[in-house]
This record gives structure tokens, sequence and C-alpha cells, in this order.
């Protein structure tokens, strides 16, 4: 398909989501965007045979290109050099021992690091120590990154040259004891995050390549659209920022990226001045991105009442509420939209106070505000982020993976069937968004939306049975609604002058049986007039 001319893409049912024309059977582009939506005969008018190409897709459902509204692109991209701590390997023993086959495989590199370990769904139900992590090399610093990307694990040695000492104090981060008074490998939060600043990462030249393959994943699971969620977490913040520029110069990007940063990266950019400088279609410069909490199962998310597993334990917040706020307000009056990380209730809490604060009442003229992950917000609280015109994006595929975990071990039942509230979003009428947060969870669309319309969990019960919403309103939540935390108008839509950017899917997620949402394919991934995938 060129994209300099009038094409026509046919297809048996195009969902658009735009209220003006919800169905249709033809879509007529040209130069990557929609100009028109309708009947394949009123397409023909508009576009006469002649200057036209034609693209009739004779199966499936279009529907507006995928959006994710958070996760992790560029780590997920550098993944493929580190040992995923797969929980199928089920025994700590077990996961040890392919670990200790990895780091022999890539006895090249000095340091070893792996990713997603998940200590409660492992059989023994425990963390990582240094002892562990010994046994898979000692001679060389080893690294695991817990699931939620709010702690790790280090052997000696990488203790040692991350600087994991007693007399290390970091404030918002832990360093967890073993019974002999040392550091015994745990580390989170803001401990962890500055030790994760200083692993290696992927070498500068191969940082492009990585990340067009990575984009390919998410162009598979009909991903036109994604939030890289922040550019500073990791070290080497400017050789990312060289390598997605290259790829958006160059052309080569087949997804548009929008990227968060944190606030040192941020402040670069404001003081240059480049800040919401348009780089291209495919790259957009986005928000402020800052953490109020940790998450659940770490008991590092900020509650309002005590954690099941831990008496009187509330969690710690990473920042005061003043320093939340002061942040909010700081990067607002810039006109810098702001996405705040926060789970516990008393940590959503801050930061709504926050944009109250910011707002004071009055309308927010900034687009693409956002709360990511939003897990326990209280009714109250949701109404409160409508008034200040702040998206909440919800990782709500928790309520399948760990929706056991959190009801039987974290926050008990009645919290737990709360989680992720999108029903209560939907009865108030606050527009919600998801996310996949990968590297956390693997780059998956549809099972997402099949959770939040499910809502079952790994023991194959549902949890919390008013918080289940139609599959119209979960696919809003991957296409215009994911759309506001972009602050674009131009993608999330089929709509004329939106971008021509489309998924196929195999099956109606609105017309098939709720529980067969996840059998659901994608077919095909057009990205400004561009098929970028088929399957
Ligand atoms: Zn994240």
């Amino acid at each position: 398909m060129r994209t300099n001319e009038y094409t026509i893409i046919t297809c048996p049912q195009i969902i658009t989501m735009d209220d003006a024309l919800p169905v249709a059977n033809a879509v007529c582009i040209s130069g990557g965007r929609i100009h028109a939506v309708g009947s394949e005969e009123e397409m023909q008018a508009f576009a006469p045979q002649g200057s036209r190409q034609e693209l009739h897709l004779e199966k499936g459902v279009l529907v507006p290109g995928f959006i994710d509204s958070h996760s992790h692109l560029s780590m997920f991209a550098q993944c493929c050099n580190q040992f995923f701590c797969d929980i199928s390997y089920g025994t700590i023993a077990k996961l040890l021992a392919a670990f200790r086959a990895f780091a022999e495989k890539h006895s090249g590199d000095e340091w070893v690091i792996g990713y997603c370990y998940d200590d409660t769904g492992m059989k023994d139900n425990r963390h990582l120590t240094r002892h562990d992590l010994d046994s898979v090399c000692a001679d060389r610093p080893v690294f695991v990154c817990h699931i939620t990307s709010h702690m790790g694990y280090g052997n000696t040695l990488a203790l040692k040259k991350l600087g994991i000492t007693l007399d290390l104090t970091v404030e918002g981060g832990e360093i967890v004891l073993g019974t002999d008074g040392q550091p015994e490998g745990l580390i989170k939060e803001n401990v962890y995050f500055q030790a994760f600043q200083k692993l290696p990462t992927s070498p500068d030249d191969q940082l492009p390549r990585l990340l067009e393959q990575a984009i390919a994943v998410y162009n598979s699971q009909g991903f036109t659209m994604f939030q890289e969620g922040a550019i500073g977490l990791a070290k080497g913040a400017h050789a990312l920022m060289r390598a997605f520029n290259k790829l958006a110069r160059e052309g080569r990007m087949n997804a548009r990226g929008y990227l968060h940063f944190l606030p040192e990266v941020m402040d670069e950019m404001l003081e240059m001045g480049i800040w919401s400088m348009p780089v291209t279609d495919y790259l957009y410069y986005g928000g402020l991105k800052s953490f109020a909490d940790g998450s659940i199962q770490s008991l590092t998310a900020v509650l309002g009442s005590p954690y099941s597993c831990q008496e009187g334990f509330c969690g710690n917040l990473v920042r005061t509420p003043e320093q939340i706020a002061q942040l909010i307000d700081r990067y607002h009056s810039q006109g810098v939209p702001v996405a705040f990380h926060a789970n516990g209730d008393a940590a959503i809490e801050f930061v709504v106070q926050g944009f109250e604060k910011t707002l004071k009442g009055k309308s927010n003229p900034v687009k693409g505000d956002m709360i990511i992950h939003v897990q326990m917000a209280s009714d109250d609280q949701l109404a409160r982020l409508k008034a200040c015109g702040v998206t909440p994006t919800f990782f709500v595929r928790h309520v399948n993976v760990w929706g056991e975990r959190h009801a039987n071990i974290f926050i008990g039942e009645e919290r737990a069937s709360r989680l992720d509230p999108c029903g209560s979003c939907v009865r108030i009428g606050l527009p919600f968004a998801h996310h996949v947060d990968s590297q956390v969870q693997p780059v998956n669309a549809i099972k997402s939306i099949h959770t939040a319309v499910n809502r079952t969990t790994t023991a194959g019960r549902v949890l919390g049975p008013d918080q289940k919403v139609s599959a119209l309103d979960a696919l809003k939540a991957y296409t215009v609604n994911a759309a506001k935390c972009t602050g674009s108008n131009a993608v999330g839509m089929i709509a004329p002058g939106r971008y021509a950017d489309f998924t196929l899917l195999s099956d109606d997620p609105l017309a098939i049986a709720p529980e067969a949402i996840e059998t659901i394919q994608v077919l095909k991934t057009i990205s400004g007039g561009r098929i970028v995938y088929e399957r």
C-alpha cells in the first residue's frame, strides 16, 4: 500500500469508536491519514477509479489501532540479554539451575541479570537472597529485578558494586537485612531505583535495532502506539533519546511512541527548550512521570488501612504529600502533563489532592494528565479525578494474574474485589484506559480486554463482579480513551483527520461470548496506512 494517493480499505465490519458513525464498511485514506469513513460506494465516489488503490479485507473486524497507555518498551527491548525468571520454574532450586546455565552461556558479560522474579508465584513463596544468587555465580555480579519493578536482589558482589552497605540510607527506600545483620540481597523502592540506574544497559549502537524489535512485538499484538514510561529510570537516558530520534527521523518506527520522562530528564529538556517540540508524527515528547508509592505485592503500595499479611503496616510513601503536590504544580504550571504512579488508596489520595491543589477548582488546561495503575481507588477518588480531568489507566491483568494472591495474602477479599475499579468508572462516566506494563507482563491487549470483561482469577472464579465492564468499554480503554493519555486528538478513533492506524481482529469482541474474548487473534496491524504486521 502506498500512502501518497487514496487507498480504500473495505472490511465486513469496521468498529470506529466514533459516536457520529459507530460502524462502517469502508474507509478512505491518504498520506497516512483517514479522509472519509462510510460505505464502499461512498468511498468510491470520494476517490474515483484511477486515483485509488484498494485493499479488501475479506474477513475480520477492523478497529482503531491499539494504544498502550503505560509500559516500558525500552526495558522490554533490552530483556533479550537477560534471564527471564518465569514462575513456571515452580521452585527456586529449579529457577537457580536454569539461571546458572544462562550465566554460563553468557560468559562474555560481566553482569548476570534476571528479570520478573515473582516471589508469591513460586512454591517456596519467598524472596531471593544474596546466597541464592551467589550460587548462580559468585565471581560475577548477579542482579534480579522483581516482577513489580519496585524491588530487586543482588548477590554479594553485586551489592558491593552497587554500594549497598549498612551505612547507606536512602529516603523512600529500604535495604532488607538478614539474621546476620547484613544486607540479605533484597532492596526496595528508592534504593532499588538508584541501584537500577547503575546496572549496565545494552550498547548504544544496538539500541535502535532492539527498539525496532520491541515495536514489532507490539505491532503483533495490534498496537500502533505505545508509551515509554519512563526515560531516566535506567541509565543511558541520552542514548535512548538518540535511538528513538534516529528511528523516527529515518522512518523506522512502526508504532507511534509517546515518551514519559523522570524529572531529571524533563528538566534538561525544558532548559534546552526542546520539550513539546514536534519530532515527527511517530515520536511525541510526553509528560512527566513520577511515583507516589510502589506496588501491593512488594508491600510498598501505601494503603489507608493495614495490609492483611502484616499487622499495622500500611506501606511507606516514596515522596511526601507535599513533594507530590509540588511536583504536579511545578510541571503543570509549565504546561507539562503529569503521569503519577499510585497503587494504594492512601497514595492515590495524595496524588488526587495534588491535582486538586494545582487546579483549585478550575477546569484542567493541560491535556494528557494521568494516574498510572490506580488499583485501589475509591469511588470518591475516581469522582474527584473526573473533576480534575485526569485519566486513570489500569493494569487490569492484575485481577487475573495476582487477584487470588491479593485476596488471600495482601489485602483480603473485600479490597481485592474492587481492584482496578473499571465498573465504578463506567457508573460515574469517567473515561479510563488500560495498559500492559511490559516487561512486567507480556504485551497483550486482548488478554486485558478479556480480564476487564470477565474478571476471572487463576482459580477460575470471578473477583468483584460489579467491577466488570462491557467489551465496548474495555475496547475503548485501548483506543479512544487511551488517546486521552497521549494528549493527541489524531489517534484512537477511525474518523476523518485521524491517523490511518488500524488493527484487524479475527472476531468481533462486542459480539463474541465474553469468555471467548481471549481467543481473538490480531490478523493485521496497519500504521499510518502501512501494513506493519500480518499474521
Ligand atoms: Zn510501569
